[in-house]
């Protein structure tokens, strides 16, 4: 069995030889300053170790990422009736993309691009105001977690607001489609702030632990939701780049703006990575590429 401390020391010297690091996301201005230098790497494996390396104690936007576990929390509270929502197919287009809504009439295609996210934070917010939402989506995060040290920077959710116009065009699309329940502002003043919650790579790895399905690890959700998240992540969590994930990476993954990509390992471990410059798809690159050469070195590809 190679070790894996020995791969993540090696993973986090190249990532740091590694210039090209693309560019950081620039439409949320908070998010533009942030040093694309950095890069960090945490693994947990099922018997609940943690090994890493790199800027793992810097908490970073994590971004799309909590679609993740929005769409557990919405799936907890509508169940299947969600799926009338949204869809379950991979989107094929930007993470931001508004021609598909309206092709589709109002049906966004699956719940981890910006529109299909929308909606399931309209579900989970129902019929409370966003702070309660907001209240139970931190918790859900740090009790995955197992850390009350994760927060939301409301400058970055401030700051998202005010530059978030394609998100506005979005949820009011939703809206003339009659799937938004609550107003537009009111639904995405909850999305801006829990997309601005912050976490280390540490943290995010041991959130990740209760999609791992193995004995001893957080059971937040029925072993068949957490199939159905993985099932999710694999076929969706990269936007338009879900494919070459698959084909690279071989796991399932959910990435953010921010640079994070939180990727499990069926019954074997959760892992996040971050560096902040993205691929063309939007993806972290120097994550990505860190993740590729950690499955293959490991043999944890699912196929
Ligand atoms: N808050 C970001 C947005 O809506 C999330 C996008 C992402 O992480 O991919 O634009």
């Amino acid at each position: 069995m190679p070790n894996l401390d020995t791969i993540l020391h090696q993973l986090d010297q190249k990532a740091r030889l590694d210039a090209d690091w693309g560019q950081v996301a620039s439409y949320i201005p908070q998010l533009a300053r942030v040093d694309p230098a950095q890069f960090a790497i945490s693994v947990v494996t099922a018997d609940g170790q943690l090994h890493q390396a790199g800027d793992h104690g810097v908490a970073f936007s994590v971004q799309s990422i909590t679609k993740v576990f929005t769409l557990a929390i919405a799936l907890g509270r509508s169940g299947d009736q969600l799926w009338t929502r949204v869809g379950r197919e991979p989107s094929g287009r930007a993470f931001n993309s508004i021609v598909q809504l309206e092709q589709e009439n109002g049906r966004p295609r699956n719940p981890f691009i910006n529109a299909g996210a929308i909606v399931t934070t309209d579900a989970v917010l129902g019929n409370r105001a966003p702070r309660e939402a907001l209240a139970e989506i931190i918790h859900f995060v740090r009790s995955a977690a197992g850390s009350g040290d994760i927060h939301i920077n409301e400058t970055v959710a401030a700051s998202e607001t005010a530059y978030g116009h394609r998100n506005f065009a979005l949820a009011h699309f939703l809206a003339a489609h009659d799937n938004l329940t609550n107003s537009p502002d009111k639904v995405l003043g909850t999305y801006f702030h829990h997309c601005a919650i912050e976490m280390t790579t540490a943290q995010l790895a041991m959130a990740g632990r209760f999609l791992i399905h193995a004995p001893n690890m957080p059971r937040l959700v029925s072993p068949r939701r957490i199939r159905r998240l993985n099932a999710m992540m694999l076929t969706c969590g990269h936007y338009d780049g879900s494919g070459d994930f698959a084909y690279r990476v071989g796991i399932p993954g959910k990435s953010g703006v921010g640079g994070g990509i939180l990727a499990i390992v069926p019954h074997q471990a959760a892992i996040a990575v971050w560096s902040p410059g993205l691929n063309r798809y939007g993806n972290s690159h120097r994550g990505t590429e860190a993740l590729a050469e950690l499955t293959t070195r490991m043999g944890w590809s699912i196929f």
